[in-house]
This record gives structure tokens, sequence and C-alpha cells, in this order.
């Protein structure tokens, strides 16, 4: 069988090696129904699935598909999708030896954080900057750095789990400083703040509640009011906005969030928030404001661990770049893009590919009204209008769906599956990704 004309052309593509484990795991899974009376298959069925098997094992583990989710950052799907000048930047820096820490101006060394360091300044606002891995980095780092051994008081309305295993006590319990709680769950005062600051405190901190409201009777400290205590006592205040996000989003017809640069206006020391969310760069973390903290942080030996690589930065320099120009960021950067896309564009690519998928399901498929979500985290409680295709179909096409060449993944809801065309660009990519699979018989 490695003789036949398949055999060959398996071992040119995939090595004799992997190509007699094939076909020994194809034998191996025949054997016991053949022993148990079965009719044995030909020696062309067995050269057909282990050809098949190794195709299977071939294909990436991490692969492209289409979000038709409708959460537009989405953590499991990786987030930001990256702007085309991200992209190139990142290949750039990946093909060929990059100054990653060289000056060219002396020809010494240089820092890496310096590719990012001017512009994050310069948009905003604050004195210094660094990037590391994620946000949950930044603050391990800062409180690490700033806090370690000593207490950082924190509301009790903003001790948050935002997923997987990020939740802010143990974030910070693993960078060695002391949990100090304050005011309650629903309600927190700017005594409570003040009553709670001694010898051993080292911080104040805000975090940004990022999956949830509290509402009713409620009362938080805005976080100036915080740094004024914080300052008063000659303590830094530190404001993790989680999501972050670096332009007034009602200028694009969203919600308005707190900015970055809000929070350096309002005298927070330090501001850390994440890469690939709002942003719309690669998975990454800032740790930016006052100049002498966040130089602690930079020389803390954790930095070393948490570093970003030349690729992320180099994706990082670019997509922040980009936000130079407002007046274009919708139209570059395709986490704005996709936020801001009209609610019309979306309905017509619903009509549009609605009578494609009824044809290639098999089965009811309508244009009909829904509503994306931002994700990540970022303004939680809004909602986006958009349109989808809802298909009459669930569990078995929606695993039809992601057995596509690129999966596609929707979203199950009431019964049916949704198809949310907020994120979609590539239509004609999505239809030829559709006939690659052919129809079912
Ligand atoms: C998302 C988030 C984080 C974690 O950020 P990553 O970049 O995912 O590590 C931390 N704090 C808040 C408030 C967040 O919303």
């Amino acid at each position: 069988m490695l003789r036949g004309a398949l055999g060959g052309v398996a071992i040119a593509r995939f090595g004799r090696e992997a190509v007699v484990g094939a076909v020994r795991a194809t034998l191996a899974g025949v054997r016991p129904a053949v022993l148990a009376g079965a009719e044995a298959p030909d020696a062309e069925a067995v050269a057909d699935r282990a050809m098949a098997a190794l195709e299977r094992a071939e294909q990436p583990s991490l692969r492209p598909v289409f979000n038709l989710t409708g959460v537009v950052l989405h953590t499991n799907l990786g987030r930001a999708v990256l702007a085309e000048a991200a992209v190139a930047a990142a290949c750039g820096a990946m093909r060929s030896a990059a100054t990653l820490e060289f000056s060219l101006a002396d020809g010494g060394r240089g820092e890496r954080d310096d590719h990012v360091r001017a512009l994050l300044c310069e948009l905003t606002g604050a004195e210094d900057a660094i990037a590391v891995n994620n946000n949950a980095a930044a603050l391990v780092l800062a409180l690490a750095a700033l806090g370690a051994g000593r207490e950082t008081v924190v509301s009790r309305g903003e001790l948050i789990e935002i997923g997987g295993a990020f939740r802010l006590p143990a974030i910070m319990a693993s960078a060695g400083t002391r949990l100090r709680e304050v005011g309650t769950t629903n309600r927190t005062h700017p005594r409570d703040y003040a009553e709670a600051i001694g010898p051993d405190t080292a911080l104040l901190m805000k975090v940004h509640t990022s999956n949830f409201l509290v509402q009713g009777f409620t009362s938080e400290v805005a976080p100036a009011e915080v740094a004024r205590i914080a300052h008063a006592a000659g303590l830094p205040m530190v404001d993790d906005l989680g999501s972050g996000t670096l332009v007034d989003l009602a200028r694009f017809g969203l919600k308005r969030e707190r900015t970055v640069q809000d929070a350096v206006r309002d005298g927070a020391d330090i501001v850390t928030f994440s890469g690939d969310k709002l942003l719309g760069g690669p998975q990454a973390g800032f740790i930016i404001g006052r100049r002498d903290l966040v130089q602690r942080c930079a020389k803390h030996p954790l930095k070393r661990a948490l570093r970003v690589d030349k690729i992320r930065l180099a994706a990082l320099e670019a997509t922040l770049k980009l936000y130079r120009n407002p007046a274009t960021l919708a139209a570059r950067l395709p986490t704005l893009r996709s936020l801001t896309r009209p609610l019309a564009e979306t309905q017509q690519a619903a009509t549009r590919l609605a009578p494609t998928l009824a044809a290639w399901a098999g089965c009811a498929a309508e244009p009909a009204p829904c509503e994306s979500q931002i994700g990540s985290g970022a303004l939680p409680l809004e909602t986006l209008p958009s349109f989808a295709v809802r298909l009459a179909g669930t569990d078995a096409l929606a695993a039809r769906l992601r057995a596509l060449p690129r999966p596609v993944i929707g979203r199950l809801h009431d019964g049916a599956l949704w198809l949310d065309l907020r994120c979609l660009e590539d239509e004609a990519g999505f239809i030829a990704n559709l006939n690659a699979a052919g129809t079912p018989a």
C-alpha cells in the first residue's frame, strides 16, 4: 500500500514515519470490527482513511474563523482583529532582525518600551508608559512594584472576577500586597477610604467593574475623589480601567466610556488598561502615569517575565499611530469599524445572504434583527442593534458550520442559530467558504 501512488504522494508530503504511523493506527482502528466478523476494508480504503487522518493532523489547531457570534471583542475568539497596518508591521518584525533594544541614533543599546512610550504619552497625557503581556500582568506588576508587603485599599464593590482565574483578591495576593477592603458591596463613601489609611497603606486603587452594574441604592467614590484622598495622605492612586479607550466613543455614535485621558486628568498616578479590548490592538497591557512610579514598575524583576516581544510591539506601535488621526480611525481599526457598522449595512448583508444560507443549510433562513455586544467587559450592558441570518437549526447545523474549511461560529438562541453579520466583512470569502464544502446530498 505504501508503494501505491497514494503512498508515494503521502510520503512526499508527510514523511515516511508519519505515513507508516497513520496506516498502523488505521489498521488498529478497524481490527476489532474485523475480528468480530466484519468484512475487512481493502488496501485502497485503508489508504484513504490513513490519508484523511494525516490531513486532519496537518490542519493548524489555532485557526481563523468567521466570528458571527455578535460579540465583537470575543475573548475566546481572540478579541480584537488587528488593523492592516498592525498586521504588516508584525510581519515585518517577524521576517527580519529588528531594532527591539537597539538605538539607531548611536548604535548603542535601546529599550523595548521606547517604541510605544512616546506615542502612549502623547495620546494619554501621561508622563511615562510601559507595555507588558496583558492587563492582568500590568496589574500584578504595578501592585508588586508599588504595594508588596503593604496594604492596597479597594472598595468592596470593585472586587471583581473577570473570568477564568482573574479575581482581583487573587491577583493582589500573588503580587504580595494585602487587600484592605473598604465600604460595602453597594455603597462606598470617601470617609471609608480616608479611615482605612494607616502606616501600612501603600496605595489606593479603583477598579473598573467591567462586566456588571450595581443598581439601586448605590454610591461609589469618583476616581478624582479617591486620587485626592490618596494624595492628601501622600499615597499613589492606581486606576485599573480594564478595557480602556483612547477616544471618546460618543464621537462614533457609541455610549461614552471614560477614556484613559480622563483617568490621567482625574489624578490617577498609575492607569492600567488592555491592548486588545476597545483599543483594538494585539494582546498587551499598559502601565502609564507618573514617571517615578512607572519606572519602579519598569525596574521590577517581574517586568522581565511579563515583557512583550518584537512582534506585538510592532503591531502595538502601528495600532497606536492610527489614533493620531481620529477622522480615519473608524475606517482603519477593525474593532471600531465593527462597532460602528451601520444597521442598514448589516440588514442588507442579511437580506443578501439569507437565500444562500437557506440553500446551503437546507432549512429556513431569514434576516432578523438582533443585538450585538461589545464584549471583553467593555460597556457591559450596552448592546448595538444589528441584523442576523436566523437559521431554523440548532446543534447539528452549528456543528456543520464549525466543520467548514474556515469555521463559522454563530450563536444558539431561542431554538435557532443566529449568524450576526456585524463582524462579517469578507462576504465573497464567506460564500466561497460555504461552497468549498459543497451542499449535502
Ligand atoms: C479585562 C480586564 C482586566 C484583564 O485584562 P487582560 O488584558 O485580559 O489581562 C483587568 N481589569 C479589568 C477591570 C478588566 O476589565
